[in-house]
């Protein structure tokens, strides 16, 4: 029974090769982007026009979430991933010279979005039979890491875990789970061309790992293999 799930962030990077490995094996994926027309999802949507449902979602805009939840009223949603991040900039991450505009623009994106996209597309997921909230949160997000610089990206990555936490206590009774995920250190622009691996290896990794679980894994952080990380 093909699944329907929805992928923010999902033109390029990780969440476009989770879109590839889904629609190679015949499920259906929303994929949600500022720009869902261009790049390869065009050339996805030409080879797979019943399988991709193309839709415009800037994760940080109420406007955009509205008209996208206009646009799914009534679409059942098996799995939601919550994929769309931003790092910051990289050489104003230390604790000594931080810089606080870019703070709040990574915040909106890594920490608010996803609860905001977690609450508009709720009845969506409550439709479907999968009932899965995923986000992708990273290791770097982990407190037991001792972490060095980076204070951007890592405090918001701390702060989405425990926000869906509790987002995950909230709909714990209408039986939706919520996790948290570390992809992996992934090729992309993000993780740059030296990293360990490649995003279909990510991808490939994330999607056996959601798909094994359930209620029993609800507010649980894992790595793309399925191995517990530390908070
Ligand atoms: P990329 O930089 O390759 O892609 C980021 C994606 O997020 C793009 O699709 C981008 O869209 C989207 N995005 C950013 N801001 C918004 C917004 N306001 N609205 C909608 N979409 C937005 O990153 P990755 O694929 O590497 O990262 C995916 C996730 O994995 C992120 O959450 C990241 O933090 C996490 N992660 C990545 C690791 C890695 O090694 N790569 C390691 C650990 C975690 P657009 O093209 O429009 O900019």
């Amino acid at each position: 029974m093909p699944q329907t799930w929805m992928i923010t962030g999902a033109n390029r990077g990780i969440g476009l090769a989770i879109t590839i490995e889904l629609l190679r094996r015949g499920d259906r994926v929303i994929a949600a982007a500022r720009n869902p027309w261009g790049g390869a999802l065009a050339e996805l949507a030409a080879e797979h026009p019943a399988a991709l449902i193309p839709v415009e979602l800037d994760v940080t805009s109420d406007a955009s979430i509205a008209a996208a939840k206009e646009a799914l009223a009534g679409q059942a949603i098996d799995v939601l991933l919550n994929n769309a991040g931003l790092y910051g900039p990289r050489d104003r991450q230390s604790g000594l010279d931080v810089d606080f505009d870019a703070w709040r623009e990574v915040f909106e994106v890594n920490v608010y979005a996803p609860i905001r996209v977690a609450q508009a597309f709720l009845p969506n997921v409550e439709a479907g039979q999968g009932r899965k909230i995923a986000t992708i949160s990273s290791r770097m997000g982990s407190l037991a890491a001792n972490p060095g610089n980076a204070l951007i990206y890592r405090s918001s990555k701390s702060a989405v875990n425990m926000a869906m936490v509790v987002f995950g206590n909230s709909v714990r009774a209408r039986d939706v789970s919520v996790m948290l995920f570390h992809p992996g250190w992934v090729q992309t622009d993000m993780g740059g061309s030296g990293a360990d691996i490649t995003p279909a290896e990510s991808a490939n990794g994330l999607i056996r790992t959601i798909d094994a679980s359930g209620m029993a894994e609800t507010n649980s952080f894992r790595d793309y293999t399925g191995e517990a990380i530390t908070w």
